[in-house]
């Protein structure tokens, strides 16, 4: 095989792996990860870590800032068979509740109003460090640069 061919097959195949990898990976302005709150993209929650804590701002559909008014939402990690309840508290930029472990997922429920059906938003807290990027998976800068192309 010519250098040139094997450069190219690489090239595939690490590119593969990198959309398998970064799936949906979305961030926010202040670094966070995104999590959609709506059905239509006008509401997004913003996750960062700090303390062992996660905060989860609420922003509009241009990644402004919300307050936070009769807005709900709820928490649980662990598996199927055994879910656990994870306490949402709220401070002045958003909710905050207890970290989930490293390669657990958080599943999110959020009510934009009490009458309003709830939006499911989960991620996997991959802390694992991106070789490409140098970051944790679970805020990965590489998907804005792969979404480009
Ligand atoms: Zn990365």
């Amino acid at each position: 095989m010519k250098p040139t061919n094997r450069l190219h097959l690489l090239c595939l195949s690490l590119l593969a792996s990198l959309s398998f990898a970064h799936e949906g990976v979305e961030l926010g302005p202040n670094g966070g990860r995104i999590l959609e709150f709506s059905k239509n993209e006008t509401l997004h929650g913003e996750l960062t870590v700090k303390d062992d804590r996660f905060h989860i701002a609420l922003l509009d559909k241009d990644m402004k800032p919300l307050a936070l008014a009769e807005q709900k939402l709820t928490a649980t990690t662990g598996d199927r068979e055994a879910p656990r309840k994870l306490e949402v508290g709220r401070d002045a930029r958003g909710f905050v509740l207890p970290s989930v472990k490293p390669g657990e997922w958080l599943i999110l429920q959020f009510r934009n109003s009490p009458d309003e059906k709830a939006v499911t938003a989960r991620f996997e807290y991959n802390t694992a460090t991106c070789e490409e990027c140098q970051s944790p998976e679970w805020i990965c800068k590489c998907r804005p640069e792969a979404a480009k192309k």
